[in-house]
């Protein structure tokens, strides 16, 4: 109960002593503690709904409860985990090493001795590695491993709310019981790369468990998580996820009964999987590099129709609509800068009175420039002249003297 609950060294309270709390919620605490109200001095107190969590709707499909944000992914990651390493084998076969990790003080910030934003993450995992490998290893093992490493940052997500559909995008209008939604933002509020959602995507479409894509309005402020804190402190791919949920930070929050299944096989297939289908993804660089050349070189037509894989193929068709795009594009804005050219004397005479207005404009701004100089330097002789004929004054009266 109370963390700071004192006697008075003399067992008096002083007359200047008035408690800053209600006096009733004082009685009720003094009870409970089966103390006098002047023996407690302070206290570090929250408040809980002690209510239940419930299943509601006409098909039980919500969960009516305090402190989903972020318990349920909490919970459903802790479960997913579990569920993984229940099989000893998937263990002891798999080459990885699967973490499961929940901060305290998101919502504050992350920034604590125990939150995301600590060195707590980074110095356990290097202590895992050198609990894990041989003494042999690589100085540069650590820094191998996270390269190769996968996070899930996980927590909910607002989904649309009937009443304000406005408020999202027309596309990304994440409903409860509707999967996982995968956040991303171009700004980084979310640590969400194209890779990493397709990684997560193709797992989660070879089990048949269902997600959502979402970004935020552009002209909304977007919330954000630990996910970008852990992958820019610890170079670590990354991916933002989390189960649809109304009435956020309120005290009774509203979440999908379906999704909470849904999230745990999610989690169990991630961490059963990502490896090996890691191992599968290539970066096509020499595709890449060929994409680049084309770009700077500028390709004519005649290149363009002498493709040397499919892939090249498909690419350079899109290229090819573009680049009739772009020449009308360049066509209409020469039309519209061929125009004025026609008309060369009138143009000649606008660029003239353009000048000479430019001209008497800097001949105002120069002469109201020379004068407020000359002003201050009448004000600082005026000034100079005054504190000599004091000093002259004090001179002579001295001399006097
Ligand atoms: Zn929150």
């Amino acid at each position: 109960m109370p963390i700071f609950a004192q006697k008075l060294l003399n067992g008096e309270k002083s007359e200047n002593d008035k408690t800053k709390h209600h006096p009733e919620m004082m009685d009720v605490l003094a009870k409970e503690l089966n103390t006098e109200v002047s023996n407690i001095k302070d206290f570090d107190l929250v408040l809980y709904d002690t209510n239940k969590s419930t299943l509601g709707g006409l098909n039980d499909e919500f969960i009516f409860s305090g402190r989903l944000d972020n318990q349920l992914m909490a919970y459903t990651g802790l479960q997913g985990y579990v569920r993984a390493n229940k099989d000893i084998t998937s263990l002891t076969e798999s080459s990885d090493c699967r973490i499961y990790v929940s901060f305290d003080h998101e919502e504050i910030g992350s920034t604590s001795d125990r939150g995301a934003d600590s060195a707590f993450l980074e110095t356990i995992l290097q202590r895992i590695m050198k609990m894990e490998v041989s003494q042999e290893i690589s100085p540069t093992a650590y820094q191998e491993a996270i390269r190769k490493s996968y996070l899930c940052s996980a927590d909910v997500a607002h989904a649309v709310h009937p009443n304000y559909p406005e408020k999202h995008e027309a596309q990304h209008k994440p409903k409860l019981n509707e999967g996982m939604v995968i956040k991303t933002n171009f700004n980084q509020r979310y640590a969400t790369t194209d890779l990493t959602a397709l990684l997560f995507k193709t797992i989660a479409e070879k089990n048949n468990l269902p997600y959502q894509d979402f970004v935020v309005r552009n002209d909304s402020p977007c919330g954000s998580t630990i996910g970008p804190i852990l992958s820019s402190k610890l170079g670590i791919r990354t991916i933002d996820v989390g189960c649809a949920q109304l009435s956020m930070h309120s005290i009774r929050e509203t979440g999908g009964a379906k999704d909470v299944e849904t999230s745990i096989e999610l989690f169990k297939h991630i961490l059963e999987e990502f490896s090996e289908l890691d191992e599968k993804f290539e970066i096509d660089f020499e595709w890449l590099s060929k994409q680049t050349d084309e770009q700077t070189n500028q390709p004519t037509n005649e290149k363009i129709n002498q493709p040397t894989n499919e892939k090249i193929n498909q690419t350079i068709n899109k290229k090819v609509t573009q680049q009739q795009k772009n020449e009308k594009i360049s066509l209409q804005i020469n039309e519209h800068i061929d125009k004025p050219i026609k008309n060369k004397s009138k143009n000649i005479k606008i660029i003239k009175n353009f000048i000479k207005k430019i001209k008497k404009y800097y001949n105002k701004v120069v002469s109201y420039v020379s004068n407020f100089y000359k002003k201050q330097r009448k004000m600082q002789q005026r000034t100079e002249n005054k504190q000599k004929t004091i000093i002259k004054k004090l001179v002579n009266n001295k001399s006097k003297i």
